[in-house]
């Protein structure tokens, strides 16, 4: 059988430990031998990124924004630990982070959905896709504790030097905290614009929600510029895709959200949304089964799993010990990608391609063939849990009767 033809290259990111190993098992075993794959390769792994002075990474970024789609392997953070392991000239910033900032993306987080892994909310049969505002607020805040007797003010002084003053709090009676912080109504409205863009990517509703009621100005900032745009630039085309946009405040956003069947995303300010993806990532059952996609607010996608390397996995690999990692999220970056890769260069064989890899990898999954930490929580009778490398050959089996 002829290979699939891609017209344009996407950006590969290739990553660190058992991400890595899976990264080549997949290509291997599920992409070169169906795809004339094309890809401009970055390494990304930890040795090259000291290698170059982590300059690999910016332009690994450089060319998703001139390729619009970009697939990533997960890397490592480095920590203390990681600097001696390394022996790295620096602890160098986290990947994502660099790559985030020169996108201008919002991260949306999507958990995949199986039969035979109820959610912990069982009425959840479709998924709830979180978006992250990965700009501000309290990851860049200015913190204090003060004395008794201080008194504490917020003090703005603008382009021409003029104050202005706002008392916070006079600590007359107690020691205690303060904190300030910040957000940009660019960054604002690049979140707004990626989420809706998002909303109709995937023809879903998007609901927002703040604490506008109690945050007046600063929240309700949020609320303002998000209705804006959408109002001037989304509305009809929402209303021609048969979707809404929705904003509610965020106490009768977690009800709702609990009581909903899922099928919609769900953006978030930064905090809410570091914590809600945490709550809906395990709720879902297992952060191996969620994927992740970085879009730009000009329409720049990169996809990744949303979870590590798996070091505790890759050590075992070392010692030549078998491992059963889960390599679905991972899968279905690839699949994320050449999907979009395909839509933007208009090849529907590669869309086509992507969606039976998913669906193969699914079936699989629901006939009962699973990697170790699906076997812990699958219903299934007949569930078996095989290894690494035996897991994607299954998912080959299936994908080899669906082409
Ligand atoms: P992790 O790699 O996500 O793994 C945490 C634990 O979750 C694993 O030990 C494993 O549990 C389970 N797990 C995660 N993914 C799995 C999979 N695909 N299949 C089976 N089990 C899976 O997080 P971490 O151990 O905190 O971080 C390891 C490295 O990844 C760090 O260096 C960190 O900087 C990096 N990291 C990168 C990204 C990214 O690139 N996006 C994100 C997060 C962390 P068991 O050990 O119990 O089997
Ligand atoms: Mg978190």
């Amino acid at each position: 059988m002829a290979k699939i033809q891609m017209k344009t290259p996407l950006v590969e990111m290739d990553g660190d430990e058992m991400t890595r190993i899976i990264w080549q098992m997949i290509k291997d075993i599920l992409l070169i031998p169906y795809v004339d794959l094309k890809t401009e390769y970055y390494d990304l792994g930890l040795v090259e990124r000291n290698n170059t002075n982590d300059q690999v990474t910016v332009d690994s970024a450089e060319a998703t924004k001139k390729y619009g789609v970009a697939v990533k392997c997960a890397t490592i953070t480095p920590n203390a630990a990681r600097m001696t392991e390394y022996d790295l000239k620096e602890m160098w910033k986290s990947p994502n982070g660099t790559i985030r900032a020169i996108l201008d993306g919002t991260v949306f987080r999507t958990p995949i959905i199986v039969k035979g892994i109820t959610p912990y909310i069982p009425t959840w049969t479709k998924p709830i896709t979180i978006a992250r505002h990965a700009y501000g607020d309290v990851y860049k805040n200015s913190e204090l504790k003060v004395k008794q007797g201080t008194k504490c003010e917020l003090v703005a002084t603008d382009a021409s030097g003029n104050e202005v003053r706002e008392l916070i709090y006079d600590f007359a009676d107690s020691d205690g905290i303060i904190q300030g912080m910040h957000n940009k109504d660019k960054s604002i409205a690049s979140f707004a614009r990626s989420c809706f863009n998002f909303a109709l990517d995937t023809n879903q509703d998007i609901w927002f929600a703040t604490k506008d009621t109690i945050s007046k100005k600063y929240d309700h900032t949020f609320k303002d510029i998000f209705q804006e745009i959408y109002d001037t630039e989304y509305k009809e085309k929402f209303e021609k895709a048969g979707i809404e946009y929705f904003y509610t405040l965020i106490d009768d956003a977690v009800a709702r959200v609990v009581r909903s069947e899922g099928g919609y995303i769900w953006a978030c300010k930064n905090y809410d949304g570091d914590v809600m993806s945490d709550m809906v990532a395990t709720a879902y059952g297992s952060l191996a089964m969620m994927t992740s996609v970085l879009v730009s607010p000009d329409g720049v996608y990169e996809y990744e799993a949303a979870h590590g390397t798996v070091q505790r996995h890759y050590y075992k690999h070392l010692k030549g010990e078998e491992t059963s990692t889960n390599s679905v999220a991972t899968l279905f970056a690839w699949t994320g990608a050449l999907r979009k890769r395909g839509e933007l260069d208009e090849t529907p064989e590669l869309c086509k391609f992507a969606d039976n890899l998913e669906k193969a990898t699914i079936q699989t999954i629901e006939e009962g063939v699973m990697t170790g930490d699906l076997y812990a929580l699958s219903k299934l009778e007949n569930k078996q849990k095989v290894n690494t490398e035996d897991f994607l050959r299954a998912v080959d089996e299936r994908l080899k009767k669906l082409m």
